[in-house]
């Protein structure tokens, strides 16, 4: 069974194979209308990443004979993937999907700095993590100083020239050990009981992680930070915004 039929059968129980799960690099792929509706279709399989984690959905086109439909938002509906389109198109119909890959690949880098970063902070000791997006991430309570964040900056780009492969794999709910990580065991209570795989990511060394989301394959590929600026948050929270060359 590959990684999306993994995860379509026992973490979400979707209809739809999410192949970005298995490959986060594909961005053009055939598939087959199963579901239709006004200005929706559900796929048999889809490159589309929906909305999810922070990540937001992908864009792109769904090419169908002649016509060509945009795909605006994707989003997961109960066992479904709803891809959002400006016009319809009919149940069985076989469709090529092409995503707006420049954008796509930019949440991946993002994401994936946010995942280094995340670890990164950890080893500084700035305290946990109490949100993170692809732009920012918050600590509540913390001490976190500049020259930490310089440490940090530092780390960051010695990690990116080291180009370290990030690992992703399935680990039994059960199997896995999240120790005294008050975060990682509030973050375990919140998925559903029926989930008993959880897709891992792993930067070795460095950070470790359960996450549904896109991921480049090294932190090479990551890229060098232009910015990591530290600010005051709201309720005491240490905020750091981060940009990538
Ligand atoms: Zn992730």
């Amino acid at each position: 069974m590959t990684e999306g039929e993994v995860e379509r059968s026992v973490s979400r129980g979707f209809m739809t194979i999410p192949i970005y799960a298995d490959d986060s690099y594909i961005s053009e792929f055939d598939a087959t209308v199963i579901r239709e509706g006004p200005r929706f279709v559900v796929l048999d399989k889809t490159a589309f990443y929906p909305e999810s984690g922070g990540q937001p959905s992908d864009t792109g086109l769904l090419r169908h004979g002649s016509q060509t439909v945009r795909v605006f938002k994707v989003l997961r509906r109960g066992r479904d993937i709803f891809h959002y389109i400006d016009s319809d198109l009919p149940k069985g119909a076989a469709v090529h999907g092409v995503l707006d890959w420049d954008e796509r690949f930019l949440n991946m880098r993002r994401h994936s700095a946010e995942h280094l970063l995340s670890g990164l902070f950890e080893r500084a000791g700035a305290g946990p993590k109490v949100y993170s997006d692809m732009k920012r991430i918050e600590f509540k309570p913390s001490d976190l100083t500049e020259d930490g964040v310089r440490q940090v900056e530092a780390w960051f780009n010695e990690a990116v020239d080291a180009d370290i492969p990030i690992r992703i794999y399935y680990a039994a709910r059960s199997e896995l050990d999240v120790g005294d990580d008050e975060r990682k065991r509030m973050f375990l209570q919140k998925i559903p009981r029926s989930v008993e795989r959880l897709r891992m990511v792993e930067i070795p060394d460095y950070d470790l992680n359960f996450c549904f989301g896109t991921h480049v394959r090294s932190t090479g590929e990551i890229g060098h930070l232009a910015e990591l600026e530290l600010v005051e948050g709201k309720k005491g929270r240490r905020v750091v915004l981060f940009t990538l060359e």
